[in-house]
């Protein structure tokens, strides 16, 4: 998608600080830290929203959770724990239509609503 911005931060048409990468996932640093490791998760795929997610795609959701462990051991925060959150759509609060999952760790987070 070439209006994408997350397409474009997969193709480094844009900057980000990669955190991780592999031939079908990419996760870099949030520009806008919610906690002090918040990192973003996405398929190199373009996928609007969960919504669009497909039979097709259920190997690729399960690599971006192997992905969310392996950042989390890597990172050294496995043991004490983590959050890995998608919004979904406008009541979701999403902004950035490129199927993402928020990874945030290094506190103990506040409880979801
Ligand atoms: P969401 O509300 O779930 O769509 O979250 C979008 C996230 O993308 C927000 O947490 C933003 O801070 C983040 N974001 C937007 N642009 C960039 C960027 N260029 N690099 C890193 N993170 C970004
Ligand atoms: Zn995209």
């Amino acid at each position: 998608m070439s209006n994408c911005i997350f397409c474009k931060i997969i193709n480094k048409e844009i900057p980000s600080t990669i955190v991780y990468e592999d031939d079908e996932v990419l996760a870099f640093n949030d520009i806008n830290p919610q906690a002090p490791i918040h990192i973003l998760i996405i398929p190199k795929k373009h996928i609007s929203d969960m919504t669009e997610v497909t039979e097709e795609d259920i190997g690729l959701i399960g690599k971006i959770h192997l992905a969310a462990v392996k950042i989390a051991k890597q990172k050294g925060f496995a043991e004490k724990g983590f959050r890995l959150v998608n919004n979904c759509k406008a009541d979701g609060g999403q902004i950035v239509f490129h199927l993402h999952y928020h990874l945030m760790a290094g506190k103990k987070l506040p409880v979801c609503t």
